[in-house]
């Protein structure tokens, strides 16, 4: 942890990185270690190529670039699994020579020079959170706000199972220092647009329940995405419909993006997902993972589904 310190000391320029499609932890993550390099008077930009509409409250949300051209000492790298994973932003990671990967995905492959990954942890702002406090770094205002919206987005609101004691306790803590969890919560899991209804409406007119109700699979076209004047991001959460059915073990949710299919899984209980999603060059965690695969509807939808019930039958 304190070579990890020290490289960051000794840096002057650094780009904080994530991983493409982010969500709220990626977001929060970024936003946060750019207000703490921020605070220490480093020279920093935040890459990141595109930001949902949900996460645009956010203070400092509009000194994120989409991309840089600029030379970097170090290259911080959040919440991210994989060099892939960062997306087209990639080449500006690999022109910096020091890197550091702070993560919490189980299945990251150490691509940086210093690689601080806790695979147990809810949330890579709970990962930060750690390290912050270990670093003796202020917790700000806005620190703690972009902290409290990844621990908020990744435990789908305290209800994965990853949710512990410690993310409690980051809430108690975080909530002491006046952020205000309940608001934050309300502007990331609660408040929907319309176009969100509209997509929640069509997710669940789809929705299948196969396999005697272990697996439940719905999809989203970009077309429906088009017509419902859907925004980057609002599909966020739509997996949790099949989720949510009683009974249900597994529920997929297959979203057409650029003439390619982004696959969502997300587990109730003893069905590891991350092991399913890497039989597909996909990754993520065991209650929730991801699978980016280019191919036709109906072969991807039957391939994955039946990639589940390999795993059921274990
Ligand atoms: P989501 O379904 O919300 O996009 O992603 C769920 C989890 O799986 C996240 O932790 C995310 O980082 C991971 N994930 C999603 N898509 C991919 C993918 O294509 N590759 C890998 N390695 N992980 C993914
Ligand atoms: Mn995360």
């Amino acid at each position: 942890m304190n070579e990890m310190w020290e490289l960051i000391d000794k840096s002057k320029n650094i780009l904080v990185l994530t991983h493409e499609s982010p969500d709220g932890d990626a977001i929060g993550s970024t936003l946060a270690m750019y207000h703490v390099l921020n605070n220490m008077n480093k020279k920093v930009d935040m890459v990141v190529p595109e930001i949902p509409e949900t996460f645009l409250f956010m203070n400092g949300i509009d000194k994120v670039l989409t991309e840089s051209n600029k030379e970097y000492d170090l290259a911080i790298v959040l919440d991210c699994s994989s060099k892939a994973r960062i997306g087209e932003n990639n080449h500006e990671f690999s022109r910096c020579k020091e890197s550091i990967i702070i993560d919490h995905h189980i299945s990251n492959d150490n691509y940086g020079t210093i690689n601080h990954v806790e695979g147990e942890v809810a949330a890579c702002c709970q990962v930060l959170y750690y390290l912050f406090k270990n670093w003796n770094v202020e917790i700000t205002r806005e620190i703690g706000e972009a902290l409290a919206v990844g621990m908020l987005t990744d435990t789908s609101g305290f209800r994965n199972n990853d949710t512990d004691k410690n993310t409690f306790i980051m809430a108690a803590e975080l909530a002491d220092k006046g952020i205000n969890i309940h608001q934050i919560y309300y502007l990331v899991l609660s408040k929907k647009s319309m176009a969100q209804y509209l997509l929640m409406k069509m997710t669940l007119d789809r929705l299948e329940i196969t396999c005697d109700g272990r697996i439940a699979f719905s999809y989203i076209s970009e077309e429906d995405m088009a017509n419902v004047g859907a925004k980057k991001g609002d599909h966020e959460g739509l997996v949790d419909i099949g989720r949510n059915v009683g009974g249900v073990e597994v529920s997929v949710f297959m979203r057409e993006d650029n003439g390619m299919y982004r696959i969502s899984l997300r587990s109730n209980g003893n069905i590891d997902v991350n092991k399913i999603a890497q039989k597909f060059g996909g990754g993520g965690h065991k209650m929730a993972a991801g699978i980016k695969i280019t191919g036709d509807f109906k072969e991807t939808k039957e391939s994955v589904i039946n990639g589940i019930k390999e795993e059921f039958s274990k």
